[in-house]
């Protein structure tokens, strides 16, 4: 972690989630993205008079399971208010959010910080919103206005002031997002919107319990962007509070491209909203048997799952950390895996770091040249699994695998099919692997020679050989039997 010498830096964060609810937050409109400008809307979403708003019970259930895997407490009664101000691209002139009394408070998450110590950030408290509308401003001279996000159902998590720095606050927007994702209640894309934080920082001289002023930074819409604008943002107070100054209590836009937060104009700041309970609205009661259900329905959330695959399966902490990143990765192994287990017949703790490999190396790495999620990898896991028990049984080496495997992206055929329509299938037959043998031992008498007297390290120049001669089809193990035994006779 880098030191901030006398100082220490003090973050906490606001991180808004879209909810993947089909419909909008009070009204039937469709929340589809990407639908052409201002076809989603409704009279109830637009705000006409004497419309009135419905709760969406999905947006309860769905923030029930996010506050559940977050620790916090699931308030039996909690209310809507309205949040007044105006601006063009929200119609009604206030969104409804939840200000006094939220649905979750008093959550945690622990970090793994890289001493294998933990940090606890707390959750303040987690409540539901609506979202506003967008203004385009790039349409030429003029400003343009899209109103379907109007009541798109947002909720928005609000830690303690426990972070410490640039990187924690990284790691827990990432574990924001593979929490939401895991749950199935957002997609987590920051760039896209689906999920924003903005920041509230200050820094104070070691061992100071007291709270330094702090300025809120917005805008930062990749997980990068918000590393480095709150280490910019950090460096910028400590060098005005070294240098004696004060900092001002401000809002700042970070600016990606100047990597350089500017403060916002102060007339865009005013924060009078005057939170009112929404008149139209009842309080949500939840009571104990929905939490209990919610909760029975909540999936194997990632560290759960990560500590399962290293103690049951035996992998490597490092793939397990790789494995769980994205639930669609963790799903695809596991599927492999069972597929492979029914296959071969063998133990999975033996089978997981072969399937580990081939889906960290070989999955990973197409999915990302692609820009594609696992679940639209094009090869299902039974396939993948095919191909890995024919590696397993001797039909073909592992680097003809890799062939049959390049070849399986743009195929439907089994792995089995491929190997016998090309002719991949490993040589066996040892009369053909005696021949080519042979003609390597013959080929290069001054290596030969050389093994004798006992340089041991030359026996796989024979290997690489005799595999380049059979065109990468013979059997390893045949190989390197036959050479050991024909060299052997020649010491005579
Ligand atoms: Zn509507």
């Amino acid at each position: 972690m880098k030191d901030y010498g006398a100082f220490e830096p003090v973050i906490g964060l606001e991180v808004h989630a879209q909810m993947l609810t089909s419909t909008k937050a009070f009204c039937g409109c469709s929340t589809k993205f990407g639908s052409a400008p201002n076809t989603n809307v409704c009279p109830v979403c637009l705000g006409m008079p004497g419309s009135l708003p419905v709760l969406n019970i999905n947006l309860v259930e769905f923030i029930i399971r996010m506050g559940l895997a977050v620790h916090c407490r699931i308030a039996p009664r909690s209310v809507f208010a309205r949040k007044n101000y105006f601006y063009p691209d929200l119609p009604k002139g206030y969104q409804i959010s939840q200000y006094e009394e939220p649905i979750c408070t008093n959550g945690f998450v622990d970090l793994e910080l890289e001493d294998s110590a933990t940090r606890r950030v707390g959750i303040t408290r987690i409540h539901m919103e609506e979202d506003a509308g967008k203004s385009i401003h790039d349409a030429g001279a003029s400003t343009l206005v899209d109103v379907n996000r109007c009541g798109v159902p947002l909720i928005e998590i609000v830690t303690e002031p426990d972070i410490r720095s640039p990187r924690e606050a990284y790691q827990f927007l990432f574990m924001i997002r593979q929490l939401v994702t895991y749950l199935g209640i957002c997609d987590g894309n920051m760039e896209e919107g689906s999920l924003r934080c903005d920041a509230n920082v200050s820094v104070r001289r070691k061992g100071v319990t007291e709270l330094g002023t702090k300025t809120e930074v917005k805008n930062m819409n990749s997980f990068r962007n918000v590393e480095r604008a709150l280490t910019y943002e950090i460096e910028r107070q400590i060098g005005v509070v070294g240098d004696g100054g004060r900092i001002v209590q401000e809002t700042l836009l970070w600016d990606a491209d100047q990597n350089v937060a500017f403060p916002m104009r102060s007339k865009e700041e005013a924060h009078d909203y005057r939170y009112f309970p929404d008149p139209d609205l009842v309080p949500v009661h939840v009571d104990e048997p929905w939490i209990r259900r919610v909760e029975a329905s909540l999936p194997e959330l990632p560290l759960s799952r990560r500590d399962r695959l290293v103690e049951e399966l035996g992998l490597p902490r490092y793939d397990a950390d790789i494995l769980t990143v994205e639930k669609g990765t963790a799903d695809y192994f596991e599927a492999v895996l069972a597929d492979l287990q029914q296959r071969v017949g063998k133990d999975p703790r033996e089978l997981s770091k072969t399937v580990s490999n081939w889906v960290m190396t070989e999955v990973l790495r197409v999915v990302s040249e692609q820009k594609i999620a696992v679940s639209e990898f094009p090869v299902p896991a039974s396939r993948l699994a095919g191909l890995i028990a024919l590696i397993q049984d001797g039909t073909i080496s592992g680097s003809i695998a890799k062939e049959v495997f390049a070849r399986m992206l743009v195929s439907n055929d089994e792995p089995r099919v491929i190997v016998d329509q090309a002719g991949l299938a490993q040589v066996s037959d040892t009369g053909a692997i005696d021949g080519a043998v042979e003609a390597v031992l013959a080929a290069n008498g001054a290596q030969v020679e050389k093994y004798l007297a006992g340089n041991a390290k030359i026996f796989g120049f024979f290997v690489g050989e005799t595999m380049k001669l059979m065109k990468g089809k013979g059997n390893p193990k045949l190989v390197n039997d036959l050479l050991k035994r024909k060299l052997e006779a020649r010491r005579g």
